[in-house]
């Protein structure tokens, strides 16, 4: 019989790359958007597969619009993908993020547990989780401590997922995934909007770049590939949490300089702007992939330049003169 899985956050990148694996496999995808999402089927129509995909509009603290779906649709796997992802967004809107990345889970979690015990569930868990770190790399172990309303937001929803297996033996895992880019990342994440600008400065549509801290560094990977981790950990005998990373981070200024050697531009045209600053920030995170290597076989070999290399060929292949 087809499997059904059931992807929230369908418009987000992760969600079109997902539902492509996905479909992939064979499996019968469905798509829960909100009802005011302006770009519903960007990443599907920009993968060719918006067909594929059966789309569902649900408001996800609505908990009995979730029940409904779950007793019409019968999945067997859902992955919580929709989440006020902007680390930035969330210092100006912390009410609204904590509350919908909190609530829409816990809204998830409960119609499992009442329509079908046995839904296999997969959280979005973040990097932005560890905030202020003693010790790197991250392992499984490190402490959390959040610097900023997401990060705070995605630790309550991480230990929310291990409650719900630890407490009412439910099938969830929770992925933590660290920086992950792609040419369907949104427009306002660093390394997108650093090539979409760089390109403009080149074809002399534009003469800076402005930026906030790039003195700090992220552990950067390839969404595509990360999304098969996903994937692999509800394929697994035991529900369990893991680390989704590249093992080393990369300098924000190096990603800059690296695109601007490509594109010919001089360093001049970078320009630091307090506006982007944030409150509090991380100053480095990378993780080890050790148990993800181990237990799922997934295998990630990219250097995020070579990452860089592709995005950057992707955008021009795709720009179009505003
Ligand atoms: P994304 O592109 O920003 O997509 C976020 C998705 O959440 C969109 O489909 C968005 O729908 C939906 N959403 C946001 N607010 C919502 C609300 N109030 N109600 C319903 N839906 C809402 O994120 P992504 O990069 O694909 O990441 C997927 C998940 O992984 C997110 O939970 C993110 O926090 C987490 N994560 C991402 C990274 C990364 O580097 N990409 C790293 C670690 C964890 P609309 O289109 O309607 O806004």
């Amino acid at each position: 019989m087809q499997k059904v899985a059931i992807i929230t956050g369908i418009s987000g990148q992760d969600g079109a790359y997902l539902s492509q694996f996905l479909l992939e496999k064979g499996y019968k995808v469905i798509g829960l958007v909100r009802n005011n999402s302006k770009t519903p089927l960007r990443g599907l129509n920009y993968l060719g597969i918006e067909r594929e995909v059966q789309i569902i509009t649900c408001d996800l603290n609505d908990i009995q619009q979730i029940i409904k779906i779950l007793q019409n649709e019968k999945p067997s796997e859902i992955y919580n993908l929709a989440a006020q992802s902007s680390v930035s967004l969330s210092f100006q809107q912390p009410i609204d993020t904590l509350s919908f990345n909190i609530i829409s889970l816990l809204n998830l979690l409960e119609s499992i547990r009442l329509v079908n015990p046995a839904i296999r569930f997969y959280q979005a868990s973040s990097s932005e989780m560890y905030g202020k770190v003693a010790q790197l790399p991250i392992v499984e172990q490190t402490a959390i401590h959040p610097l900023s309303p997401y990060g705070i937001s995605k630790a309550a929803a991480h230990w929310t997922t291990v409650n719900y297996r630890e407490a009412y033996n439910l099938f969830t895992c929770a992925g933590v995934l660290f920086n992950h880019e792609s040419y369907l990342r949104g427009d306002h994440f660093f390394v997108k909007k650093v090539i979409r600008e760089s390109i403009k400065i080149n074809k002399a549509k534009s003469n800076i770049l402005e930026v906030g801290n790039i003195a700090i560094r992220r552990d950067f990977g390839y969404a595509p590939k990360y999304v098969e981790a996903m994937w692999l950990m509800l394929q697994q005998d035991q529900a369990d949490d893991y680390l989704i990373c590249s093992g080393e981070s990369v300098l924000l200024r190096d990603i800059i300089l690296h695109i601007f050697k490509r594109l010919n531009i001089n360093e001049d045209r970078i320009q630091i702007n307090p506006k982007f600053l944030r409150p509090t920030d991380i100053e480095d995170i990378y993780g080890v992939p050790y148990k993800a290597k181990i237990k799922l076989n997934w295998n990630y070999n990219m250097s995020f330049f070579e990452v860089l290399d592709l995005l950057l060929e992707e955008e021009l292949k795709n720009y179009v003169e505003e």
